[in-house]
């Protein structure tokens, strides 16, 4: 795939000062080279309870032991931090998405496999995600983690769906807010695979590394 610099525009204006994209002394290609690296964004996306996280462990464990470097963006953790003052209104999950894809793809530039977990429920936002790294000549994974609703409320692993039956939690996605299925992912998984199987069909669509 092409290099592009990360320099290229983004939406968003720049700040009303003087900034400007600092270039390293090693590019992207003698990085990985380098490094023996691929940088790479897999994307997961999913209800709540989907697997998401589980997933992208089990894969971040199989591309370390195999000497890759790999990290997961898991939504939940970034809100601890980088996107903690976002909640989940319309406006606050797509700023929470371009955040994350802003970070995804500094990680896969650097040579890391970013597996990023983020529920994502809006096509545009997942869109503008895949358009950021095709723009910078970056792999991008589209993962759908297809489990169905009723199989998240029966695991309801953060009691997200029990709270939202009891109508304490009036916006939970594929509930009392939308789910835009993905329409053409690069990878769907389906909740009749086991984890290890979901994460060796996520593995198979991680694009290898190349020396040379
Ligand atoms: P998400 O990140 O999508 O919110 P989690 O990974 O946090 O979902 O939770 C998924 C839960 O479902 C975990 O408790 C996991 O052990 C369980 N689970 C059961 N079967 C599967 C499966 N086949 N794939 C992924 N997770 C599964």
């Amino acid at each position: 795939m092409a290099q592009v610099p990360l320099s290229v525009p983004r939406p968003a204006p720049l700040p009303a000062c003087d900034v400007r994209w600092h270039e390293g002394n090693v590019d992207r290609a003698e990085r990985w080279k380098r490094l023996g690296q691929r940088g790479a964004t897999v994307w997961f996306t999913g209800l709540s309870g989907s697997g998401k996280s589980t997933i992208a462990s089990a894969v971040e464990e199989l591309l370390i032991s195999g000497g890759r470097w790999a990290y997961r963006l898991d939504g939940d953790n970034l809100r601890h931090g980088v996107c903690s003052d976002l909640g989940f209104s319309r406006v606050d999950r797509s700023e929470n998405a371009r955040r994350v894809a802003e970070l995804a793809l500094l990680f896969a530039d650097s040579g890391s496999v970013a597996l990023v977990c983020l529920v994502s429920p809006y096509e545009d936002d997942r869109r503008h995600a895949r358009d950021l790294h095709e723009q910078a000549g970056l792999d991008f994974v589209e993962v759908f983690v297809n489990t169905s609703l009723a199989e998240c409320a029966r695991r309801d692993v953060k009691g997200l769906y029990a709270k939202a039956r009891g109508g304490a939690l009036a916006n939970l996605t594929g509930v009392g807010a939308p789910y835009e299925r993905p329409t053409a992912p690069d990878v769907e998984l389906t909740e009749a695979l086991d984890v290890a199987a979901a994460a060796a069909c996520v593995m198979s669509a991680v694009p290898v590394v190349t020396t040379g």
